[in-house]
Order: structure tokens, then C-alpha cells, then sequence
């Protein structure tokens, strides 16, 4: 007997006619107006008039560059040793947190949820909180759980301390298990202010818990703390181990996810993979100096670093470039008293020398892009050391602290001429950017896929998230070596559109 193995991209399949009709009827079902009309509310949405009225809307979101401020505490829980990360609220929330991060580093992410619902509502979520702390000891073992709360917990006001210690009392978690917990309430803030709020929950629970154990090492610990904050490419932490290896220096991550998000196909799935060590947290408060790879991701983690350990902090945005990776080498080299190794010189020579082999193609590109405020002004020195001109910049979830550094870093070059950095705006005021003054093409997230197609240009996909393209989380883009990727991306881009335009005269072998 034969057995039909065919498998149908979706694509294709729906070009059976059976599809067809459904679309057609589904269509007539959920918008109910002629094609006509269609095509004329199309061309409107491309006129100057829509793009004004687009820009002053204030009271609806379409299409934000940004998550909920949860998903950033669970990406926070996840970095740390055999963590079990819990959300107290509606579990929908946590399968979109889950789902998202999923779909992003194409990994499972274990995480749980205190499953709220109308009663919850009405009568507070103690009771939920409670038993989903016992369940989840009981199922998933942990060495310490990590509570952050979505916005129905928020909404009515759940005392997430009171209720832990009520959990303590009665018995349902053991005192030597720590339960750091974070209030993110998602109405306000985003990922990365969620990720910021665990993380900085996190490392102070650690510290203040290990004060006056005698048990713990006041003196044996490295020089050297790091933090990558939210990171959504599990390449830039093997990249910095590389780079930190070259100096030889002993160093803390706090906060090391990578482990979580790339796990081995091994044939059996544990729950935790890597993490930071607990007991690395309060060795890590005597260390010499913390250096973060972002800056606006971990604001209050680094207030409390430094003043709560007392710790010389340096905070940079993401290291894309040469002059941003000179920078990260130097700042290493002065927080460890070590020598720049010359593998590191050698290595940027060899960068240098690649992005001279393709500065003629990028050269004068305009740019739009869209993202995170730490990625933005990585990818803003990028571009303006290859000669490319940032003209859109949008970024959600920016503050004016984030708009005034990116607005000096384009007043630093003449290709930052053009540039416009707009807050607080989302994806779909980027499309009226996008067709109203039309640039070459978009590096964003795949959320900004859409507005490139309608503006008729390529998307680099860089940042948070990457669902339509596998792997690209596993290549670093910081440093010298993921300044190359970064390069590499968007010049073999610019070559397949010069490639897809070609006549044929110019379709050449050689570029
Ligand atoms: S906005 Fe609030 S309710 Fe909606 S998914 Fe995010 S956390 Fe849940």
C-alpha cells in the first residue's frame, strides 16, 4: 500500500481551490466591503493626510516595537541556575510569553503561571499564588523561583510579599529556597523594563539573604562582573567568553540565559539548562567592577550594583561597530588592570578591512530601523561608520535619555544628517515614515516585515523578535567578530536587491 507523504507549505496550499473559496467567504465574513473599497482605503493609508492623522493618534497602539514587561522577567528567571520562573496572573500571558520565546530561540521555555481567573479577580489571587508555589516544587524542583506578575495581579493590587511569606508560614516553601519576585505591570514600561525589575530582584535577594552567613566567601571572587541584560542572541554570550578569554581575567555573568535558550537535543528534556550560579550572586558583589553591555535595559540594576555594592559600574550600549567594540576592549582592559591582547588587534584589523571591501555598496544607503534603545544605537555607529544613513528611527519603548544620545551619536557624523528618532512611536507610524519618504531598507524585528513589504524594501532582521528566519540568535553581533555578521547581513542583502533589480547586462558574477 502506498502512503501519501506529501507536505504542502501552507503557500501552496491554499492555492487548492477548495482554499480559495474559503478564503472568499471568509473574507466576506470579517470585512464585508468591495475590493474597490479595499484598494481606496490603501491608497489613502499612503498619502501625506493619513500620515498626519497617523502621527497624532494618541490613544491607540498598532504594531509596537515592544513585549510585555513579564516576558522580560522570565527571559531575567531563566538566566539563573535552576529556575523556575512563575507568573502570578492570567495564564494566557504566560503562554504568549512562552510562546514568543519559543518561537524566537526555537527552544521550549519552561515557565508557570499562578492561573488567575474571575474569582481571582474579585477575591485577590493569594490562594492561586500558593498552591502554584507548592505545585510547582513539587513538579518542577527548583533551586529558587522567580515571580513576576501580570497586569490582572497588578490591576487589583496583590501583595506579592505578604503572600509569599503567607506561603513561607504555612509551609510551602522551604526557608532555604529564595523567591525573589517582581512587580511588571505591562500597562506601563516594557520587556526590558520587566527584565530590569527581576533581574535587579534577583541580585539584591541573593545578597541581602548570604549577609552574615558565615558560610559564604567574602574575598574569592572575580574581578570582573558582566551583564548582557535582555539579549535575545545566545551568540553574543559565547562571543564575549571568547573576547574574555583572550584577556584571561576571571569574570561573573550575572544574569546568563544562553544556557536556557540553547539546549542540546540529547533525547531528554531537563527543565534548566546553565544559568549563573545563586551562589555566584553575592561572590559577584565583591568583585572589582561590573561592565554592562547595555545601558537602558538595566538602569536599576546597575543604580543598585553600584550602590548597593558599592561597585564601580560602566554600562555602554550594544557593542556593534569598531568604535563601540574599541570601547567594550578598553573598558574590559581598565576594570581588570589587563593588558589589550593582541589576538583582539589582529582581530579587528582583519574587520576593518572587511567593512573597506564593502563600504562602496553600502555607501549613501538610507536606512530606516526600529527596536530596542540599546541595539538602536549599536546599529546608528554602525551604520555611520560604513556610510550609511540612518533616516527612521523608531523605537518604542526609548525614553528622552535614549532620544538625546541617539540625536548627539547622528550629530556626530554628516551621514546622521537626515536622522529623526521617534519615541514612544510604533510600527505602523514607521510605515507612513517608510512610503512618505522612502529609504533603502529596514533593519528591525520581524514585526517590521510588514511595513518593508508595503514600502517595497529589504528587511535586515536584527533584534526582538526573529520568528520568520531560524538561527539568527545563535551568530553574535557585538564585537569585532559580530560587528562582521552584522556587515555581512546587510551587505549581501543590498547585493541580492542589487542582484533581484539587475537588467540583464548587470547581472554580473563579480561584486
Ligand atoms: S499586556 Fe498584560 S494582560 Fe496583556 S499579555 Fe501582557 S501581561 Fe498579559
Amino acid at each position: 500500500m502506498s502512503v501519501e507523504r506529501e507536505i504542502q507549505d501552507f503557500n501552496d496550499l491554499f492555492q487548492k481551490e477548495e482554499y480559495k473559496e474559503l478564503l472568499e467567504r471568509k473574507k466576506t465574513f470579517e470585512a464585508p466591503c468591495t475590493q474597490a473599497e479595499v484598494e481606496e482605503a490603501a491608497a489613502y493609508s499612503r498619502t501625506d493626510a493619513y500620515k498626519d492623522k497617523n502621527f497624532a493618534r494618541s490613544s491607540l497602539v498598532v504594531n509596537p516595537a515592544k513585549a510585555c514587561q513579564p516576558l522580560g522577567a522570565v527571559m531575567a528567571a531563566l538566566g539563573f541556575e535552576k529556575t523556575l520562573p512563575f507568573l502570578h496572573g492570567s495564564q494566557g500571558c504566560t503562554a504568549y510569553f512562552r510562546s514568543h520565546l519559543s518561537r524566537h530561540f526555537k527552544e521550549p521555555v519552561p515557565a508557570v503561571s499562578s492561573s488567575m481567573t474571575e474569582d481571582g479577580a474579585v477575591f485577590g489571587g493569594m490562594r492561586n499564588l500558593i498552591e502554584g508555589l507548592e505545585n510547582s516544587m513539587a513538579l518542577y524542583k527548583p533551586e529558587m523561583i522567580a515571580v513576576s506578575t501580570t497586569c490582572m495581579a497588578e490591576v487589583i493590587g496583590d501583595d506579592l510579599n505578604a503572600f509569599i511569606e503567607t506561603a513561607r508560614q504555612e509551609g510551602v516553601i522551604a526557608k532555604d529556597v529564595p523567591v525573589p519576585y517582581a512587580n511588571t505591570p505591562s500597562f506601563v514600561g516594557s520587556h526590558i523594563t520587566g527584565y530590569d525589575a527581576m533581574l535587579k530582584s534577583i541580585l539584591s535577594y541573593l545578597y541581602d539573604r548570604s549577609e552574615g552567613d558565615p558560610n559564604v566567601p567574602k574575598a574569592d571572587s572575580p574581578p570582573l562582573n558582566v551583564l548582557l541584560g535582555f539579549e535575545p542572541y545566545t551568540g553574543n554570550f559565547a562571543e564575549l567568553r571568547r573576547v574574555l578569554g583572550f584577556f584571561g581575567s576571571g569574570y561573573t555573568i550575572l544574569g546568563d540565559h544562553s544556557g536556557n535558550f540553547d539546549s542540546p537535543a540529547a533525547g531528554e528534556y531537563g527543565y534548566y539548562y546553565g544559568g549563573t550560579k545563586l551562589s555566584d550572586v553575592p561572590r559577584a558583589a565583591k568583585a572589582q567592577g561590573t561592565l554592562s553591555l547595555q545601558k537602558y535595559a538595566v538602569k536599576k540594576s546597575l543604580e543598585y550594583i553600584e550602590s548597593g555594592w558599592g561597585q564601580r559600574v560602566v554600562s555602554m550600549p550594544t557593542p556593534i561597530g569598531i568604535a563601540a567594540t574599541d570601547r567594550l576592549i578598553r573598558e574590559i582592559s581598565r576594570l581588570t588592570g589587563l593588558e589589550v591582547p593582541k589576538e583582539l588587534a589582529n582581530e579587528r584589523g582583519r574587520i576593518v578591512d572587511a567593512m573597506t571591501d564593502s563600504h562602496n555598496y553600502l555607501h549613501g544607503k538610507r536606512v530606516a530601523m526600529a527596536g530596542d534603545p540599546d541595539l538602536l544605537l549599536g546599529l546608528i555607529g554602525f551604520c555611520l561608520e560604513v556610510g550609511m544613513e540612518p533616516v527612521h528611527i523608531v523605537c518604542t519603548n526609548g525614553d528622552k535619555e535614549f532620544q538625546q544620545e541617539a540625536e548627539q551619536l547622528l550629530a556626530s557624523s554628516p551621514y546622521g544628517e537626515e536622522g529623526t528618532v521617534h519615541i514612544g512611536r510604533d510600527l505602523w507610524h514607521m510605515r507612513s515614515l517608510l512610503i512618505s519618504d522612502p529609504v533603502d531598507l529596514a533593519i528591525g524585528s520581524s514585526h517590521l516585515k510588514y511595513a518593508a513589504k508595503d514600502a517595497d524594501i529589504p528587511l535586515v532582521r536584527l533584534g526582538f523578535p526573529v520568528f520568520d528566519r531560524h538561527h539568527m540568535h545563535r551568530y553574535p553581533i557585538i564585537g569585532y567578530q559580530g560587528t562582521l555578521n552584522v556587515l555581512c547581513l546587510i551587505v549581501n542583502t543590498v547585493l541580492q536587491q542589487l542582484d533581484d533589480r539587475a537588467p540583464e547586462y548587470g547581472f554580473d558574477l563579480v561584486r
